[in-house]
């Protein structure tokens, strides 16, 4: 055995081995250095996937022929000046993956410096570095990477179809791009340009929030909510998606800490807690934060790829996170995401074109005439519910039409609530929104000690299976800080007294059995304060509101200036939408008068 030192082209690839995983990696590294040149404009040209070339102009800072020698050799960083690992501000600072990118692959590096008045260029083929030569450029960079791992033949079986690869750079410079609004950014592989990102302009809001729309879409731009929140000397900014506004895996969930896109289980881990309350567990909102702090409170210097990093005080973090969070979704109140009311457009348009379709299908000769058909068109509905109690708030409209969920006009199958705003309509799930206020009334009066009780003008005796009874039993002082006023009676019977009083008139046998069933599915160790939202729903199952009972104009009004109070009244307990909306101008589109 000797032991020797190991020559630089080795050292090199090896390092290659942890910087650089596939094209992407190699094209997130050299995206970062365009950034710290101060570039305002970074194009980016791929060819099969980046395995056989992948290209990076930019406007920046460039490089002067003497610094060219220097970008490519091991640990040559223009970005530490004061050897200060602690006080990192730029993406790179290793100096590691020029040289890396050097040895696996043929490497040409094209730059004029600022204020120079010639260009110059350096090759570097899998660790061969040749001279320096004059060359044509304007002033920035571009550097150009062919045969990518051609000098580590094992590395490029593992690369994957150009396809993926080319998925995992667009990838990659979108997260950049959200990061930098201001920079513009293209993309093309050798059949289209992928991404064409001018520079936003304006404030910092305006410009990210404009960025975001590109890259996230139209949805997140319109039902997106604000974030600026800071504590410590950490600043948390950015937009959050509404509830509604959710998908199946956390794909849309982005995160920037001091610039860098980075994936961190603590985010991820805080996204989950401030969303708990208005998402099934595998739903996943739209999110794009970013997290400024003192660069000595985070290290990023975990890995060599720079995505994942370390907090000093992760608690602070994570706290500063959902707590902005939730108070931005307060914030947004009652509103429920535009999307919603677009998925029913999308399908009622789709009925209205198969109604038309079956009307014109019918053959006129089958049954009575033209005249006789036209007739049960224009007929006047049977059962059209005119109540006294929809009509009376004619008047009200009038004088105050604001109500963002409108005046009730009908209740239809007993089920819905039809409002009419300003400039649309409303349709409302009475039972999803009464469950919801249900829930967030609970969670406010347990705040303050105890939630409003009525009592029963005869205590009512429930019968019901043993077990049921045993485990209401045991838990009668819990369900009396939730409202809920029981004794046990005798064997396999429970007697309530009082009721929350925020339910109104309450299906009492009912709402005790089915609490039954539910303590039964629980278990005995779980709190019911811990299932609050589940027990609002049961209980709102069994109050006033259901779904299937008619109500007066009085109750719809209520209950919809109610949502208006309520914060997150937009969606159920399980994300989905309460009520959604259609604004006049879309049910023009629906009848073709756009
Ligand atoms: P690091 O970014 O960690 O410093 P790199 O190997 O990525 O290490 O780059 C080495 C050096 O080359 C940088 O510090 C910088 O001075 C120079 N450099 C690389 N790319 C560019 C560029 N696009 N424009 C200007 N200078 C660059
Ligand atoms: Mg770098």
């Amino acid at each position: 055995m000797v032991l020797r030192r190991l020559p630089e082209t080795l050292v090199n690839q090896i390092a290659a081995g942890e910087v650089v995983e596939r094209p992407a990696s190699a094209l997130k590294e050299l995206v970062e250095n365009s950034l710290d040149a101060g570039a305002k404009n970074i194009d980016i040209q791929l060819r099969d996937g980046g395995r056989t070339l992948i290209a990076v102009t930019d406007d920046g800072c460039g490089m002067s022929p003497d610094e060219l020698p220097l970008a490519i050799e091991r640990h040559a960083t223009s970005k530490l000046p004061d050897d200060d690992l602690v006080h990192i501000k730029s993406l790179g600072f290793r100096g590691e993956a020029l040289p890396s990118i050097g040895a696996v692959a043929r490497v040409s590096i094209t730059s004029r410096a600022q204020g120079a008045d010639s260009a110059w260029v350096l090759r570097i083929e899998g660790g061969k570095v040749f001279d320096v030569e004059p060359a044509a450029n304007p002033q920035g960079t571009r550097i150009e990477v062919r045969d990518l791992f051609f000098a580590t033949p094992a590395r490029l079986k593992f690369l994957k179809t150009a396809r993926t690869e080319l998925t995992h750079a667009v990838e990659i410079v979108n997260r950049l791009a959200m990061a930098h609004p201001g920079v513009g950014f293209t993309l093309a592989d050798e059949k289209r340009t992928v991404i064409r990102l001018a520079p936003a302009q304006g404030d910092l809001f305006h410009q990210r929030l404009d960025r975001l729309g590109d890259v996230m879409g139209r949805a997140f731009f319109d039902n997106s909510i604000r974030v600026d929140a800071d504590r410590e000397g950490v600043k948390l900014t950015g937009y959050i998606g509404l509830p509604t506004l959710n998908r199946g895996n956390a794909n849309q969930q982005y995160m920037f800490v001091n610039g860098r896109p980075v994936r961190d289980k603590l985010f991820y881990g805080a996204l989950r807690g401030a969303y708990r309350d208005f998402l099934a567990h595998d739903r996943y909102p739209y999110v794009a934060l970013y997290l400024e702090l003192p660069p000595e409170g985070v290290d990023v210097n975990v890995h060599p790829a720079k995505t994942e990093v370390r907090f000093q005080d992760p608690a602070l973090v994570r706290g500063l996170i959902v707590s902005a969070l939730r108070h931005a979704l307060a914030d947004a109140g009652h509103r429920a995401s535009t999307t919603v009311s677009d998925a029913a457009l999308g399908a009622a348009q789709g009925s209205g074109a198969n109604f038309a379709h079956q009307i014109q299908s019918r053959p006129f000769s089958h049954g009575g005439g033209l005249a006789d058909r036209a007739a049960t068109f224009q007929a006047p509905f049977q059962n059209l519910d005119m109540t006294p109690t929809a009509r009376q708030e004619e008047v009200e409209i009038e004088a105050t039409p604001d109500f963002p969920l409108g005046v009730a006009r009908a209740q239809l199958h007993e089920t819905y609530i039809v409002a009419q705003t300003k400039d649309g309509i409303v349709i409302v799930d009475q039972h999803a929104a009464h469950e919801r206020l249900v829930y967030e009334r609970m969670k406010t009066e347990m705040s303050k000690g105890s939630i409003a009780r009525q009592g029963l003008l005869l205590p009512e005796v429930v019968e019901l299976d043993e077990g049921s009874a045993a485990r209401i039993a045991a838990r009668v002082d819990e369900f009396a800080k939730l409202g809920l006023v029981l004794e046990p009676f005798g064997e396999g019977a429970i007697v309530v007294r009082e009721t929350p009083a925020m339910l109104g008139n309450v299906d009492v046998h009912k709402l005790v059995q089915d609490l039954g069933d539910e303590l039964a599915t629980w278990g005995d160790a779980v709190l019911l304060e811990e299932k609050l939202a589940d027990v609002a729903a049961t209980m709102a199952c069994h109050g006033s509101v259901r779904a299937g009972r008619r109500l007066q104009g009085a109750e719809m009004n209520a209950l919809l200036r109610e949502m208006e109070a309520t914060p997150h009244s937009g969606q159920c307990n399980h994300g989905r939408p309460t009520y959604v909306e259609l604004k006049l101008a879309d049910i023009e589109k629906l009848f073709g008068r756009r």
